[in-house]
């Protein structure tokens, strides 16, 4: 299942990496098994030098490279030792970074698709979302994939040491290692069924405390004038506490756990060397120094095989851990996205809504059979009381919305995914709530392309806010603060109609977007909107009869 997921997430050469990761590994773990196996035939041949001759690869060794002396021999012995450790270390820090670099740089790439899929939802399904959960699912979840990937690198490589130790240490004695696998499988049993299960359990609850960490956070933040009134400050610090506490929490148990395979098998291990011994000279009634070579070698065996297994079991709990991060990951990567096509749509005679419904929540209809036709070049309005759709309708109109009965013709091609980007570049949109980005007036106008400063300074003329920008800040520099909390409401209001004036739309939707203003500026205004748009089309909302008289 994990795995499943992960081949869907990973690209083909992600997977090509991965091999050659695998091939790396294995060799890795040769260097591992010589580096455990080597010490001893070195220690031995030092301790006793009839040995150097009494054995077969020895004796050839030293014949064929003309040693002369035994000593030199063995310290030759001894500087190649040397040489190969030092390789090992550094060939091991190499490999170390290959996996961490694989595993890290992950992040950036799910983090990235994580991104551009949300950015690629439709409109409809984003409002349904909650953006604290966008937030953590790309800065957290994504590093916690990239933790959960590493982990499996690891197990990976462990793997194959594990393998080729077994080897030898079944070729050293095979009872005794049979044994050994025994209780090792019996520890690794009792570890996944018990605490991997719960630490898998406290990882959901990571995700949950998380969640809300996040939400609190963004909730505070972005409503702090609401907070301030209310005088909320201890209700909000007590949910963060407990959001804050709940999540170091799961991270505690989680760490603690951590050592839990570590701890098991060392008392395994300790115990079972003793009760080597303790079998041998009960068995023999007499020291054990004939045995004493298999039994170093059994130590060392397990001094190498005990970090491996240790490792493979507690990245196995890490990986239970992170299982959820995955699981969302995955989940809103799979999301249904829009692909829009390039199509362009041509509108010179009129936009038509035909037999139009459409619900936001099943069953509960919104707009039901809607007809009418909008003329190019005519000055359209919609008024009616609150909440009765008035910019529902709208938004299907400027293609943020899909009707689920009935379409929008423009001209006569019917409004669909082919031809909907083409037709929203048409469309200055002025909303209803208005967000302004933290930065210039410019900044707030181009909104990232680049600035034509006469063209901004018409628009923001025609707007009817130049002359405030330019006589008490610094015109187009003028720095909005977060959202546009630096500007009064209305001021915001004009802000947002010089934008959509900037591109100079064919079609031109005003969502109520001059009722902060006052009568005399809202007239001012309209005028110079009405004159704007002389020959485009004009779409507008409004409560205001003022507002609509040259609609
Ligand atoms: P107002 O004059 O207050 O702006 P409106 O006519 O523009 O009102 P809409 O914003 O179109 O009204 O909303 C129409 C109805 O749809 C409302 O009853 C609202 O509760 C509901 N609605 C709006 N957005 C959603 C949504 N995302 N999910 C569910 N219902 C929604
Ligand atoms: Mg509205």
């Amino acid at each position: 299942m994990i795995l499943k997921k992960l081949n869907a997430l990973l690209t083909k050469r992600d997977k090509q990496v991965l091999l050659l990761l695998l091939i790396f590994s294995i060799f890795i773990s040769i260097v591992e098994t010589i580096s455990v196996s080597i010490i001893m035939p070195f220690i031995s041949l030092a301790g006793d030098f009839s040995k150097i001759h009494s054995n077969r690869y020895s004796e050839y060794i030293y014949d064929k490279l003309g040693f002369t002396s035994e000593a030199n021999f063995v310290i030759a012995f001894g500087i190649l030792l040397i040489v190969y450790y030092i390789a090992r270390s550094v060939l091991n820090l190499y490999y170390f970074y290959a996996l961490a670099r694989f595993s890290q740089g992950r992040y950036h790439l799910i983090a990235y698709r994580l991104f551009e899929n949300y950015v690629a939802m439709p409109y409809r399904k984003f409002i349904d979302k909650n953006s604290s959960e966008l937030n953590k699912t790309i800065l957290s979840e994504a590093l916690n994939l990239t933790t959960l990937i590493s982990s499996i690198l690891f197990i990976m490589s462990e793997i194959f040491i594990v393998v080729f130790i077994y080897a030898l240490l079944w070729f050293v004695d095979w009872r005794i290692t049979v044994a050994l696998t025994l209780l090792l499988i019996t520890i690794a049993l009792l570890m996944t069924q018990t605490i991997s299960k719960y630490i898998e359990k406290v990882g959901l609850n990571r995700s949950e405390f998380q969640s809300k960490f996040y939400e609190i956070i963004n909730q505070t933040f972005g409503n702090f004038k609401m907070l301030k009134l209310r005088g909320d400050e201890e209700r909000v610090k007590k949910e963060f506490l407990n959001a804050s506490y709940g999540f170091a929490k799961t991270n505690i148990i989680h760490q603690t756990l951590q050592h839990t395979p570590r701890l098991m098998l060392e008392a395994m291990a300790f115990s079972i060397v003793t009760a080597i011994v303790v079998y041998l000279v009960y068995k023999n009634n007499h020291d054990i120094s004939s045995a004493f070579g298999i039994l170093s070698m059994f130590v060392l065996g397990l001094y190498r095989l005990m970090p491996s297994v240790n490792r493979i079991l507690s990245n196995y709990n890490n990986i239970k851990f992170y299982k959820n991060s995955l699981d969302i990951v995955h989940n809103d990567l799979m999301y249904e996205i829009e692909d829009l096509g390039d199509e362009e749509i041509d509108f010179n005679e009129k936009i038509e809504v035909r037999n139009l419904s459409f619900e936001y929540i099943e069953g509960k209809k919104i707009l039901k059979n809607i007809n009418l036709t909008i003329k190019k070049g005519s000055k359209t309005a919609f008024r009616g009381e609150s909440g009765s759709g008035k910019s529902t309708l709208v938004d299907i109109i400027i293609g943020l919305y899909r009707p689920q009965k009935g379409e929008v013709r423009v001209d006569d091609t019917i409004l669909n995914e082919n031809n909907i980007k083409s037709w929203r570049r048409k469309i200055g949109y002025i909303p209803q709530q208005i967000y302004l980005i933290d930065g210039t007036v410019a900044q707030n106008i181009t909104m990232g392309e680049p600035l034509d400063k006469n063209r901004a300074i018409k628009a923001l003329k025609q707007a009817n806010i130049w002359d405030f920008l330019q006589k008490h800040h610094q015109g187009l520099d003028t720095f909005v603060g977060e959202g546009g909390v630096k500007l009064s409401g209305g001021q915001k209001q004009r802000v947002a109609i010089a934008r959509a004036l900037y591109t100079d739309p064919e079609i031109l939707v005003l969502d109520e977007a001059t009722s902060a203003l006052d009568n005399e500026t809202e007239s001012k205004i309209m005028d110079e909107i009405y004159k704007v748009s002389k020959d485009k089309t004009l779409i507008i909302i409004a409560h205001r009869l003022s507002t609509l008289k040259g609609c």
